[in-house]
């Protein structure tokens, strides 16, 4: 029985889904030349004046509703003064108080627990320090510099990792499903710091926390919770001070280490940001926001259940990246849900992902799959030629009722053609025909069986097993 008991609270950055920056029209895009997308406001020039991009309030807003807030009517900014070489303004557009988005929260019913939210503000993101280690040099991408952020505090209501992954994944598939944010955890576009203390079982007061900066795995914070939880009740139990310190996960080697202590810690100097007016967010403009909301993950979740998807699939469906939207591309070619999710959780999500591929890039588009689910629905094509056409789909897109006129594997349907391979067949066996004639009913699998190898699989099986039933009677 562990004397100690953790005590975790998050804060969460997510890069807003916005095709401009902040203050100024310069656009993202992960993977630029370093410092190409740069402008006099992102650099930090002297008298270049920021301008608030409306599209990152609508999406912090969104955020805020989704998740239980009360939205600000008025809410400003503050600059939060520090000083690094990726910072040019020498301060950090933010909020302090009021911020756009209080309270809020998200349930675990996994965990029996309700996660209350502080607040949610928005701020602009630094660049970047690439430190090249061979040359001794470091040098400043200013790209992602006044990058639009949420920043999402919770409260410090989590007691293990396990709670706080649930947590994260849930959020992660709320902000990603509106579209807030992409989402992207190896572009950073969404990623966390997480406060851990223990105290003892039972006792109010909070125990001295560390506090482990700017993980974007899941997998990570996790592994960074268990390894604080160990570590701070070592010292507990040996009778040691914790530090109150910011510390630094790594991953090569499971553990956390000191980044900087207290005698270190920044002292921000909050103060109004007099370039930038009040944020307003009036009535009229909210219940546009409210109105324009794309449904949340569980509203979407039951929908696809109600078109007949298992929960595997739909679930798959929600989580994969791209997927849902290559889903509803292909439901607009052809309406049967439940055969086009078997046919992309089967056959396309699988190659898509093992080529790297976003599935609506794909050669194989959904008006293709679409086009493939269709000769099955009508019996043209069988299921196992159908899973044989596919790699050439996947690699070279084109029309599936080509490719299989061309590889001869439309399936035999037929009567005519159907009845001619059955009467060979039970000429060759009549032996199988006397012992099924006299009773023995498990013997036409045997003629099925036979007449499927014959055919190479093109035969269709129910209408050749109701032929050879007649014939075999006569
Ligand atoms: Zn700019």
């Amino acid at each position: 029985m562990p004397v100690f008991e953790p005590v975790i609270g998050l804060e969460i950055h997510s890069q807003l889904k916005t095709a401009t920056k902040m203050f100024c029209s310069c656009p993202i895009t992960p993977g630029a030349e370093p410092n190409t997308h740069i402008c006099e406001v992102c650099t930090g020039q002297p008298g270049a004046l920021p301008r608030l991009n409306a599209r990152a309030v609508e999406l912090a807003v969104r955020a805020g509703l989704a998740l239980g807030a009360q939205v600000s009517e008025i809410s400003v900014f503050a600059r939060k003064n520090y000083f690094y070489p990726d910072l040019p303004n020498g301060f950090q557009n933010s909020q302090l108080d009021p911020p756009i988005c209080r309270g809020g929260g998200l349930d675990l019913p996994d965990y029996g627990r309700h996660i209350r939210l502080n607040r949610i503000h928005l701020e602009d993101d630094a660049g970047k320090c690439l430190h090249d280690e061979q040359r001794g040099q470091t040098l400043v991408d200013l790209n992602r510099a006044g990058a639009p952020l949420i920043e999402i505090v919770t409260e410090p209501d989590f007691r293990s990792a396990g709670e706080v992954m649930d947590f994260l994944k849930k959020l992660h598939a709320i902000l990603v499903q509106l579209e807030v944010t992409a989402g992207r955890l190896e572009e950073g576009e969404f990623r966390c710091d997480v406060n851990v203390s223990l105290r003892p079982r039972g006792a109010e007061a909070l125990g001295r926390r560390s506090e482990i900066k700017n993980l974007n795995s899941f997998r990570h914070v996790g592994q960074a919770i268990e390894y604080e939880i160990v570590r701070q009740g070592g010292l507990l139990e040996r009778g040691e001070k914790i530090e109150q310190e910011t510390r630094l996960f790594d991953p090569a080697r499971q553990e956390t280490r000191t980044l900087r202590g207290k005698e270190e810690a920044h002292d921000y100097r909050y103060f109004p940001q007099p370039d930038l007016p009040p944020v307003l967010v009036p009535p009229a403009l909210l219940a546009r926001i409210k109105a324009e909301m794309p449904p949340l993950p569980e509203a979407v979740m039951a929908e696809l259940l109600s078109l007949g998807l298992t929960a595997e699939q739909a679930t798959l469906l929600l989580e994969r990246r791209g997927a849902l939207e290559y889903f509803k591309a292909a439901l607009t070619f052809l309406d049967d849900p439940k055969r086009l999710a078997t046919l992309m959780v089967e056959l396309l999500l699988p190659a898509a992902q093992k080529e790297n591929i976003p599935p609506l890039d794909c050669a194989c588009g959904p008006e293709v799959l679409a086009a493939l689910a269709r000769l099955l629905a009508e019996e043209a094509l069988g299921r196992r030629a159908a899973y044989d056409l596919f790699p050439e789909l996947f690699a070279r897109g084109g029309d599936p009722e080509a490719l299989a006129r061309d590889r001869g594997v439309f399936q035999i349907s037929e009567t005519g053609a159907l009845e001619a391979l059955a009467r060979e067949l039970i000429a060759a066996h009549p032996e199988e025909a006397r012992r099924y004639r006299e009773g023995q009913d498990k013997l036409l699998s045997f003629f099925v069986g036979r007449l499927m190898r014959q055919s190479r699989g093109a035969a269709n099986p129910k209408l050749a097993g109701e032929i050879l039933a007649r014939l075999l009677k006569t």
